[in-house]
Protein backbone atom coordinates (compact mmCIF):
# COMPACT_ATOMS: atom_id res chain seq x y z
CA UNK A 1 0.00 0.00 0.00
CA UNK A 2 1.29 3.30 -1.16
CA UNK A 3 1.46 6.38 1.78
CA UNK A 4 -2.02 8.21 1.63
CA UNK A 5 -1.99 11.95 -0.43
CA UNK A 6 -4.33 13.07 2.91
CA UNK A 7 -4.97 12.10 6.17
CA UNK A 8 -8.24 13.29 7.72
CA UNK A 9 -8.67 13.34 11.24
CA UNK A 10 -11.67 13.77 14.16
CA UNK A 11 -10.62 15.81 16.61
CA UNK A 12 -12.70 14.99 20.06
CA UNK A 13 -11.34 11.45 21.22
CA UNK A 14 -9.55 10.60 18.50
CA UNK A 15 -6.69 13.52 19.23
CA UNK A 16 -7.73 14.77 22.64
CA UNK A 17 -9.00 12.58 25.16
CA UNK A 18 -12.00 14.79 25.39
CA UNK A 19 -14.37 12.36 27.07
CA UNK A 20 -11.50 12.30 30.23
CA UNK A 21 -12.17 16.09 30.16
CA UNK A 22 -15.79 16.04 30.17
CA UNK A 23 -15.65 13.50 33.10
CA UNK A 24 -13.55 16.32 34.78
CA UNK A 25 -15.52 19.25 33.82
CA UNK A 26 -19.10 17.87 35.03
CA UNK A 27 -17.83 16.38 38.62
CA UNK A 28 -16.62 20.01 39.00
CA UNK A 29 -20.10 21.64 37.75
CA UNK A 30 -21.95 18.73 40.12
CA UNK A 31 -19.91 19.61 43.19
CA UNK A 32 -20.41 23.42 42.36
CA UNK A 33 -24.23 23.09 41.93
CA UNK A 34 -24.39 20.35 45.01
CA UNK A 35 -25.83 18.00 42.85
CA UNK A 36 -25.43 14.45 44.27
CA UNK A 37 -24.66 12.09 40.93
CA UNK A 38 -22.14 9.49 39.74
CA UNK A 39 -19.88 10.77 36.68
CA UNK A 40 -20.86 8.21 34.28
CA UNK A 41 -24.76 9.40 34.85
CA UNK A 42 -23.65 12.78 34.27
CA UNK A 43 -21.79 12.11 31.02
CA UNK A 44 -24.17 9.85 29.77
CA UNK A 45 -26.77 12.83 30.12
CA UNK A 46 -25.00 15.52 28.70
CA UNK A 47 -24.00 13.84 26.03
CA UNK A 48 -27.26 13.20 25.43
CA UNK A 49 -28.34 16.85 25.45
CA UNK A 50 -25.82 17.69 23.82
CA UNK A 51 -26.23 15.57 20.74
CA UNK A 52 -29.99 17.33 20.68
CA UNK A 53 -28.62 20.36 20.97
CA UNK A 54 -25.94 20.55 18.58
CA UNK A 55 -28.09 19.48 15.84
CA UNK A 56 -30.65 22.19 16.26
CA UNK A 57 -27.58 24.54 16.51
CA UNK A 58 -26.41 23.07 13.09
CA UNK A 59 -29.94 23.54 11.29
CA UNK A 60 -30.11 27.18 12.25
CA UNK A 61 -32.83 26.78 14.74
CA UNK A 62 -30.93 27.98 18.07
CA UNK A 63 -27.69 30.26 18.57
CA UNK A 64 -24.20 29.10 19.99
CA UNK A 65 -25.24 30.30 22.95
CA UNK A 66 -28.21 28.79 23.00
CA UNK A 67 -26.56 25.22 22.42
CA UNK A 68 -24.24 25.75 25.59
CA UNK A 69 -26.91 26.99 28.12
CA UNK A 70 -28.89 23.92 26.62
CA UNK A 71 -26.59 21.36 27.75
CA UNK A 72 -26.58 22.16 31.19
CA UNK A 73 -30.76 22.63 31.39
CA UNK A 74 -31.43 19.53 32.88
CA UNK A 75 -28.90 19.54 35.74
CA UNK A 76 -29.85 23.24 37.00
CA UNK A 77 -32.85 23.56 39.47
CA UNK A 78 -35.48 25.88 39.07
CA UNK A 79 -34.68 29.03 40.85
CA UNK A 80 -34.46 32.95 40.70
CA UNK A 81 -31.01 32.55 39.64
CA UNK A 82 -31.13 29.76 37.70
CA UNK A 83 -29.68 31.77 34.15
CA UNK A 84 -26.73 32.66 35.81
CA UNK A 85 -25.77 29.11 37.20
CA UNK A 86 -26.08 27.75 33.77
CA UNK A 87 -23.63 30.21 32.43
CA UNK A 88 -21.54 29.43 35.22
CA UNK A 89 -21.88 25.89 34.40
CA UNK A 90 -20.66 26.33 30.81
CA UNK A 91 -17.85 28.83 32.09
CA UNK A 92 -16.31 25.96 34.15
CA UNK A 93 -17.46 23.67 31.67
CA UNK A 94 -15.28 25.03 28.50
CA UNK A 95 -12.39 26.24 31.10
CA UNK A 96 -12.12 22.49 31.59
CA UNK A 97 -12.54 21.16 28.02
CA UNK A 98 -11.26 23.56 25.76
CA UNK A 99 -8.08 23.85 27.10
CA UNK A 100 -6.21 20.54 27.43
CA UNK A 101 -2.74 20.53 27.84
CA UNK A 102 -0.28 18.07 25.96
CA UNK A 103 -0.96 15.24 28.25
CA UNK A 104 -4.56 15.52 27.43
CA UNK A 105 -3.42 14.79 24.05
CA UNK A 106 -3.73 10.78 22.63
CA UNK A 107 -0.87 8.84 23.74
CA UNK A 108 1.44 8.78 20.37
CA UNK A 109 -1.03 10.50 17.84
CA UNK A 110 2.05 13.83 18.20
CA UNK A 111 4.55 11.65 17.21
CA UNK A 112 1.92 10.16 14.25
CA UNK A 113 1.37 13.63 13.21
CA UNK A 114 5.24 14.19 13.01
CA UNK A 115 5.96 11.62 11.03
CA UNK A 116 3.16 12.26 8.60
CA UNK A 117 4.80 15.29 8.61
CA UNK A 118 8.10 14.29 7.15
CA UNK A 119 6.54 11.65 5.19
CA UNK A 120 5.00 14.69 3.01
CA UNK A 121 1.31 13.63 4.08
CA UNK A 122 -1.14 16.03 4.32
CA UNK A 123 -3.36 16.16 7.56
CA UNK A 124 -6.66 17.78 8.07
CA UNK A 125 -8.68 18.20 10.90
CA UNK A 126 -12.30 17.73 10.52
CA UNK A 127 -14.18 18.70 13.45
CA UNK A 128 -17.82 18.97 14.62
CA UNK A 129 -18.47 22.03 17.01
CA UNK A 130 -18.56 25.74 17.71
CA UNK A 131 -14.94 27.94 16.29
CA UNK A 132 -13.74 29.32 19.41
CA UNK A 133 -14.08 26.29 21.55
CA UNK A 134 -11.95 23.86 18.88
CA UNK A 135 -9.62 26.38 18.07
CA UNK A 136 -8.54 26.59 21.73
CA UNK A 137 -8.22 23.13 22.08
CA UNK A 138 -6.17 22.81 19.03
CA UNK A 139 -3.94 25.50 19.93
CA UNK A 140 -3.84 24.85 23.96
CA UNK A 141 -2.93 21.61 22.84
CA UNK A 142 -0.19 22.51 20.83
CA UNK A 143 -1.36 20.28 17.75
CA UNK A 144 -2.83 22.98 15.76
CA UNK A 145 0.79 23.64 14.47
CA UNK A 146 1.22 20.62 13.63
CA UNK A 147 -1.73 19.90 10.87
CA UNK A 148 -1.63 21.53 6.91
CA UNK A 149 -5.44 22.09 7.53
CA UNK A 150 -8.25 22.49 10.25
CA UNK A 151 -12.12 22.35 9.19
CA UNK A 152 -14.51 23.39 11.98
CA UNK A 153 -18.30 22.88 11.42
CA UNK A 154 -18.93 26.37 13.19
CA UNK A 155 -17.03 28.03 10.59
CA UNK A 156 -18.29 26.35 7.72
CA UNK A 157 -21.90 26.03 7.95
CA UNK A 158 -22.17 21.64 7.38
CA UNK A 159 -21.08 19.49 9.98
CA UNK A 160 -20.17 15.65 9.40
CA UNK A 161 -22.11 13.47 8.86
CA UNK A 162 -23.13 15.88 5.92
CA UNK A 163 -20.93 14.16 2.80
CA UNK A 164 -20.15 18.63 1.94
CA UNK A 165 -17.70 18.25 5.32
CA UNK A 166 -15.94 16.03 3.41
CA UNK A 167 -15.95 16.33 0.14
CA UNK A 168 -14.73 20.21 0.98
CA UNK A 169 -11.65 18.46 2.59
CA UNK A 170 -10.97 16.87 -0.77
CA UNK A 171 -11.42 19.58 -2.35
CA UNK A 172 -9.39 21.83 -0.34
CA UNK A 173 -6.14 19.45 -1.34
CA UNK A 174 -7.64 18.41 -4.65
CA UNK A 175 -7.77 15.14 -4.02
CA UNK A 176 -9.82 13.71 -7.00
CA UNK A 177 -9.40 10.15 -5.79
CA UNK A 178 -11.12 9.78 -2.60
CA UNK A 179 -9.54 6.42 -1.99
CA UNK A 180 -6.15 8.50 -1.68
CA UNK A 181 -7.28 9.65 1.49
CA UNK A 182 -8.14 8.14 4.86
CA UNK A 183 -10.65 9.39 7.97
CA UNK A 184 -9.34 8.62 11.48
CA UNK A 185 -12.56 9.03 13.69
CA UNK A 186 -13.93 7.24 16.68
CA UNK A 187 -17.37 7.77 15.37
CA UNK A 188 -18.51 5.42 13.02
CA UNK A 189 -22.02 6.33 12.96
CA UNK A 190 -21.43 10.27 12.37
CA UNK A 191 -18.47 10.08 10.36
CA UNK A 192 -17.18 7.30 8.99
CA UNK A 193 -20.08 5.64 6.87
CA UNK A 194 -20.56 8.76 4.60
CA UNK A 195 -16.78 9.40 3.97
CA UNK A 196 -16.92 5.40 2.91
CA UNK A 197 -19.73 5.96 0.94
CA UNK A 198 -17.62 8.98 -0.69
CA UNK A 199 -14.79 6.45 -1.16
CA UNK A 200 -12.62 7.39 1.04
CA UNK A 201 -10.45 5.09 3.09
CA UNK A 202 -11.78 4.90 7.44
CA UNK A 203 -10.14 3.91 9.80
CA UNK A 204 -12.52 3.46 13.49
CA UNK A 205 -10.44 4.97 15.96
CA UNK A 206 -11.60 2.47 18.77
CA UNK A 207 -9.99 -0.31 21.04
CA UNK A 208 -12.59 -2.49 19.41
CA UNK A 209 -10.51 -2.19 16.11
CA UNK A 210 -7.46 -1.18 16.92
CA UNK A 211 -5.27 -2.10 19.85
CA UNK A 212 -6.20 0.03 23.09
CA UNK A 213 -4.15 2.99 25.12
CA UNK A 214 -0.41 4.00 24.39
CA UNK A 215 -0.30 1.67 21.21
CA UNK A 216 -3.18 3.07 19.11
CA UNK A 217 -1.61 5.74 16.99
CA UNK A 218 1.62 3.91 17.40
CA UNK A 219 -0.01 0.90 15.49
CA UNK A 220 -1.88 3.55 12.80
CA UNK A 221 1.20 5.03 11.92
CA UNK A 222 2.16 1.55 11.04
CA UNK A 223 -0.80 0.77 8.83
CA UNK A 224 -0.60 3.99 7.02
CA UNK A 225 2.73 4.17 5.80
CA UNK A 226 4.36 1.79 3.66
CA UNK A 227 7.87 0.95 4.86
MG1 LIG B 1 -14.76 12.26 18.00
Amino acid sequence: MTDPQLVIVDLDDTLIRSTDLKRSALTAIAEHLEVRQDAGTLLARFDEQDASAFEQMTTGDITVQDYRAHRFDWLVPAGPNRRDLIDECNTLFMKICNNPGTSEVMAGAADALHTLHTRRVRVAVLSNGPSDGQRSKLHSSGLGDMVDYVQISGEVGVAKPDPRAFCRVLDRFAVADASAAVMIDDSSRNDLAPARALGIRTCHFTSEFLPDGASRWGYLRSILLEG
